[in-house]
């Protein structure tokens, strides 16, 4: 089995950044993953038929356009490219129009009167201090240094309720605020998913919303390609059920969350974090569908047909009343639907002329309702004739989605809810959140700060405690 400075279980963009971070820091590592394939919720596959490129989990992505980790591997020359879709995301209304957001605050403040002047006041000052904000939220909670991020936290520890009534007088800022923040997978009354609205605004207009050319895949290729450079080892289709299967190693890190870790470790682990691992809590599920079209999606608006994302639910009414259903377990008739086509923006993603859909809606944990119909009847109120292009389909409910990757538990694709105790203490209130009850294991997954979304941050941040706590 060989003996190594450090073992990581599972190759989503957590554990493929610790393991990174690790081996560039001079230690011998070995990165172990259940499937046949590295990348996790980073993967693509041909879903539908061969020749459309499907991203199985991941599509969108500012946080890792952002994301001061993978800024530093050199990403580029291990294959990565990222294209930028004209307009970040598009939210059609039913009139034909839509509101966007454009990389300058000013081109999306003209398509939300009136409160464009508003939403500049608001936005302006987020934008301008944008890197010393990541640079603090992506961390585990501390007291921040710089005003800008007080500033940030004010507003962003509000329901997203209570900032649309606060901030905005007019439909179209609040469906497009509403809309981003449902990315929070959360009652919109609840506290904090505004958070979620600021931050993904902010990158629209700092980073844009990129996609991986050639699919998501092509960033945990990457990363492992830079892995595999700096001397690491990866062993695929290897899936660990006990500690015993592991080699001998200075630290052992988890990408996986608290469930799961119990079930691995769980007689190893003390029986006090053993229970407050399992009073972690889980959120919402997704059922995600993927199409292969014959052509780009007619979009009513033709704003539309330049955006890599839609969010679809009309007024922020429906979006709202969507995401409290699924909060109370139930779900709701018309729901809050995201949309993305990659293949737009990418052509190597379908055969010549052709194109590819993907989208997700928020159903409760561990729901096998089938919503294709009520997603593709939201898609065709805004592109009638929608149903008429699909050439191909897949659909994964929340179950088929945690048998894909026991990482999303009920269809949880945050790694745990992200209420206002969770996204600020996960798994629960630590210094360290990252260490475990046993002294040489590690968690690394999206279950420890910043939480959900491939950005590498918390696989990083735990490869840095790793390193502290062996004095580099
Ligand atoms: C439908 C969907 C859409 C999404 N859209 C976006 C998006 O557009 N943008 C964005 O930023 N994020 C998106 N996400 C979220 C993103 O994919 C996750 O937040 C991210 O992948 C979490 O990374 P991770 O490394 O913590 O875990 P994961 O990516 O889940 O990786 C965990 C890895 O560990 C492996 N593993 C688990 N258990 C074991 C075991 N016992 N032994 C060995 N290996 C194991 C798994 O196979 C997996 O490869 C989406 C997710 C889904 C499902």
């Amino acid at each position: 089995m060989g003996k190594y400075d450090a073992v990581v279980v599972g190759a989503g963009p957590n554990g493929l950044s610790a393991a990174i971070e690790l081996a560039r820091s001079g230690l011998s590592v070995k990165l172990v993953e259940a499937s046949h394939k590295v990348g996790g919720g980073a993967t693509s596959e041909a879903l539908t038929h061969p020749g459309f490129v499907h991203d199985v989990c991941s599509a969108i992505h500012p946080l890792a356009a952002a994301s001061p980790f993978f800024k530093s591997p050199p990403l580029m020359d291990h294959g990565l490219r990222w294209g930028y879709p004209e307009t970040a995301l598009a939210h059609p209304f039913d009139d034909g129009t839509a509101a966007l957001i454009q990389r300058s605050t000013s081109a999306t403040a003209a398509t939300i009167p009136p409160d464009g002047p508003a939403y500049m006041q608001l936005m302006d000052p987020l934008v301008d201090a944008c890197d010393a904000i990541l640079e603090d939220i992506l961390k585990p909670l501390r007291i921040p240094g710089n005003v800008a991020t007080l500033r940030f936290g004010a507003w962003a520890i509000r329901s997203a309720k209570g900032l649309i009534q606060k901030v905005f007088d007019g439909e179209r800022a609040r469906a497009l605020f509403a809309g981003t923040a449902a990315h929070g997978m959360l009652s919109l009354e609840r506290h904090p998913t505004a958070a979620f609205g600021l931050v993904l605004m902010m990158l629209g207009h700092r980073t844009g919303w990129p996609i991986p050319v050639g699919g998501a895949q092509a960033i945990s290729d990457a990363l492992a390609s830079h892995f595999v450079a700096l001397g690491g080892t990866i062993e695929t289709d290897a899936r660990i059920d006990n500690l015993s299967q592991l080699p001998r190693a200075e630290a052992i890190l988890f990408d996986v969350t608290p469930r799961q870790l119990v079930r691995i470790a769980g007689p190893n682990l003390t029986k006090h974090y053993r229970k407050r691992l399992e009073r972690y809590r889980y959120g919402p599920g997704v059922f995600k569908l993927d199409w292969a079209l014959a052509e780009p999606i007619p979009w009513k608006a033709k704003a539309c047909r330049k955006a890599g994302t839609l969010h679809l639910g009309g007024g922020w009414e429906e979006i709202a009343r969507a995401e409290q259903e699924v909060g109370r377990g139930r779900i709701p008739e018309k729901p809050f639907v995201l949309v993305a086509q990659q293949s737009v923006f990418d052509r190597s993603r379908a055969p010549e002329g052709k194109h590819t859909g993907w989208a997700y809606c928020h159903v409760p944990n561990g729901s096998e309702t089938d919503m294709t119909e009520a997603v593709e009847t939201q898609i065709e109120r805004f592109a009638p004739g929608f149903r008429d292009i699909i050439v191909g389909r897949s659909a994964r409910n929340s179950r088929a989605l945690e048998r894909h990757n026991p990482n999303y538990v009920g269809g949880d694709i945050n790694g745990g809810m992200q209420d206002l105790g969770q996204i600020l203490f996960r798994p629960f209130a630590s210094f360290d959140p990252y260490r475990t009850a046993i002294p040489n294991l590690y968690l690394c997954s999206s279950s420890t700060p910043p939480g959900g979304g491939v950005h590498g941050m918390c696989g990083y941040n735990a490869a840095r405690s790793v390193l502290r706590s062996m004095g580099r």
